[in-house]
């Protein structure tokens, strides 16, 4: 009965990680993204950057491109019948857009999972990356970083059932699930060797495999977790303290400076002008996500 429960919710969730209901078919979104919460971004017209590579394609070119996540509930999601993004990165990526005088509208988002973020931006196959994505000494050698603009932490995600586990060091022996490429999956490989790692391309794969009892946990950033479990709350719980820190940027080519400095100055508008709270508080707020200060931003020295 327990298994069949499950299932049905597995079920419910894959759609829900897109489209809008876990729950009963035809049942409204739980909790969010309020759509009519969100701000309106003031494009900026004038912007000019013409210092900035990227920028001068995408205005010949007429928009941008962006890469982002399409099953992280809150975070960024891609609805099934429509195409449309939503969620707090996907605000930031609209914001960012109008400040560089694009309207948000014309941004085409392209789904990139974590282990390709790096090569997307050096293919110029997108402008800039905004999907839950850690700023870190190794990813700088490969791509830019604006931001942070918020600050996320390594957690646990278990089946409600679960009291064996609190925290990364009760994961001797259990199986561990967590994306290819992330820096949760290389923290776990690295300081937790008795767990038994396994990876996919996404999360959304991972929480399958939880509820159906293939793997004992998800790890990955609380951001991500809490969002899963607000959407399947019956079924899914997320334990302990977060045991790391993750500070997310918007990723950028390398050599970009001009575009990756504009973006710190368009995140700092976005947070002086009460932008990026109401974006927290329409989408990745409802998922009970600490809604902290954003951290300071990190304008590192010109590649
Ligand atoms: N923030 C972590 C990372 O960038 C985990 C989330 C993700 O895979 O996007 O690796």
């Amino acid at each position: 009965m327990r298994t069949r429960k499950l299932l049905a919710a597995c079920a419910g969730l894959l759609l829900a990680l897109s489209a809008a209901a876990c729950g009963k078919e035809g049942s409204p979104p739980v909790k969010g993204p309020k759509a009519d919460q969100l701000p309106v971004y003031q494009v900026d017209k004038d912007f000019r950057l013409p210092d900035s590579r990227t920028w001068r394609n995408a205005k010949k070119r007429g928009y941008l491109r962006v890469g982002a996540k399409e099953d992280q509930p809150y975070l960024g999601e891609k609805d099934p019948a429509t195409g449309v993004y939503s969620g707090f990165d996907i605000e930031i990526a609209r914001m960012m857009s109008a400040s560089l005088g694009f309207d948000p509208k014309t941004i085409r988002f392209k789904t990139i999972a974590s282990a390709n973020r790096e090569t997307a931006l050096q293919n110029g196959q997108i402008d800039y990356y905004v999907g839950t994505y850690t700023i870190n000494d190794m990813r700088k050698k490969l791509v830019g970083f604006a931001g942070p603009y918020y600050m996320a932490g390594q957690g646990l995600l278990v089946r409600t059932d679960e009291d064996d586990i609190h925290g990364p060091q009760d994961l001797a022996g259990k199986t561990v699930c967590s994306a290819a490429g992330s820096t949760p999956y290389q923290r776990i490989a690295a300081d937790y060797p008795k767990a038994k790692l396994v990876a996919y391309d996404t999360y959304s794969i991972c929480v399958d495999n939880l509820l159906t009892f293939q793997v004992d946990v998800v790890t990955t950033d609380d951001a991500i977790l809490l969002g899963f479990a607000a959407k399947a709350p019956d079924e899914m719980k997320v334990v302990g303290k977060p045991f790391s820190e993750e500070p997310y940027g918007i990723g950028v080519p390398r050599s970009d400076n001009a575009l990756r400095f504009a973006l710190d100055d368009a995140l700092e508008a976005n947070e002086k002008n009460g932008n990026w709270k109401k974006a927290f508080e329409a989408t990745l707020g409802l998922s009970g996500a600490p809604a902290p200060k954003p951290p300071p931003i990190d304008r590192y020295p010109a590649n």
